[in-house]
């Protein structure tokens, strides 16, 4: 077991210090920032040229986990700069975030300024490393990268510890080492029950962050549905886990089902877009061990009462007007997957996946990997599951039965009249 803090995760490359001595000069300077309207750009910077040395560069950047994100940076106007722009990546963005600044101040003079990301409006998972550079263009039409920085971005809230093997790390807050170590087992039993599932390896060691509740989890996500995330690119898996008397139990519906994640994106990553939600997160319930408990009657309501979702709606998102909506879509799809595996064999689930991966739709996957189209699947499921029909309540149907019961209590009464009559006194 290793320990770090807060400290061990921040990362400070350009020395901020300079910045201290630097004020007594700001008063002096000349420069006007045009707009700094953030924009997203696909293109990876614009230039091999590193600036001139004239132009001394010193950047420089603070983070604090949800609350400010800042980017700093002075320099020389020397060649005469129009236009200064920060280039900001993080693993889960689809494009490189770019911010401009017009330059208008005087050659030579020293400019220096900072742009704050809104975190509101960017979204950046935590415990990642986030690069940045910057780019210049000249007033001649020179284009000028430094080189890239990087940005350790972590959730500083708490003080984290970790135990690590090959396969798997997990990170808990403070205190909570008796708990970690339960997930770390349960994660170290349950891998190769899910690579024999599966039938490969995870490629990616799994890291496991067990936050202290459940709201400490859900404002990373800033959704309050969120019960458990895996990030597969990562390797990630983030859960609450407060109390250690219900951590065994927890864990071992929680860590397979976020496992499964991890491998179906591995063995769908050619399609990972398009493929099914029933499908993914149907294949992660049935590894949770023992089943949430709320499933089996909030499917049986749901037959019962003829509100079943269709699986049609279930391909590309869940429900998310109630709990319990959204609880039946994880039961359906969990209850799906195991009549999947009943009537076409683990070999079915297999196809699917292998499907999946080929890039066909969730509308027609199963035409494809099983022979049915998702409407017969779901007609058939339906059938499967159906209540069986209530006993016919007893009536009297033949009139000689009512008397012939009648008469069998009749001799029955006179009997017992009669004992009672010549009981000796
Ligand atoms: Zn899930």
């Amino acid at each position: 077991m290793r320990r770090f803090n807060k400290r061990w995760w921040r990362c400070f490359p350009g020395d901020v210090r300079w910045l201290y001595g630097l004020f007594p000069v700001w008063a002096g300077l000349i420069f006007l920032l045009g707009q700094t309207s953030p924009t997203f750009a696909k293109e990876n910077g614009q230039s091999d040229f590193t600036p001139p040395e004239s132009a001394d560069i010193s950047t420089s950047h603070t983070a604090t986990f949800q609350q400010s994100l800042t980017f700093s940076i002075a320099f020389v106007n020397e060649p005469r700069f129009e236009k200064v722009s920060l280039y900001l990546n993080a693993p889960n963005f689809r494009n490189t975030y770019r911010a401009d600044f017009d330059i208008d101040a005087e050659a030579g003079s020293r400019i220096e300024f900072e742009h704050a990301v809104d975190l509101t409006a960017v979204q950046i998972e935590p415990f990642v490393t986030l690069t940045y550079w910057w780019a210049f263009e000249s007033e001649d039409g020179m284009f000028f990268e430094t080189r890239s920085f990087e940005v350790e971005y972590v959730d500083d809230r708490f003080d984290w510890e970790f135990k690590t093997s090959n396969e798997v790390t997990v990170y808990w807050t403070t205190g909570q080492s008796e708990i970690g170590q339960v997930a770390f087992d349960v994660t170290a039993e349950m891998l190769p029950k899910l690579s024999r599932f599966y039938q490969t390896e995870l490629e990616t060691p799994v890291t496991i962050f067990l936050y202290p509740t459940e709201n400490a989890l859900q404002t990373v996500f800033n959704s309050e549905w969120i019960g458990g995330v895996a990030t597969p690119h990562n390797g990630r898996i983030m859960l609450p886990a407060s109390n250690a008397r219900t951590a065994v139990v927890n864990f071992r519906r929680q860590i397979p089902h976020e496992l499964s994640h991890l491998f179906f994106d591995q063995l769908t990553a050619n399609h990972r877009e398009g493929a099914p939600k029933w499908l993914d997160e149907g294949l992660a319930v049935t590894f949770e061990d023992p089943p949430n408990s709320n499933y089996a009657p909030l499917l049986e309501k749901a037959f019962e009462e003829g509100n079943v979702i269709p699986f049609e709606l279930l391909c590309s998102q869940f429900p998310t007007q109630s709990t319990d909506m959204v609880l039946l879509a994880y039961a359906q799809s969990g209850s799906l997957v195991n009549y999947i595996e009943t009537e076409y064999g683990r070999g079915g689930l297999q196809a699917l996946i292998a499907t999946v991966n080929d890039g066909r739709s969730c509308e027609n996957v199963t035409d494809v990997a099983l022979g049915i189209s998702l409407q017969e699947l779901n007609t058939d499921w339906e059938a499967a599951n159906q209540p069986p029909p209530a006993p016919t309540p007893f009536t009297f149907s033949n009139p000689n039965i009512f008397w012939i019961i009648l008469l069998v209590g009749g001799f029955g009464l006179m009997g017992l009249l009669a004992r009672s009559a010549f009981q000796p006194r």
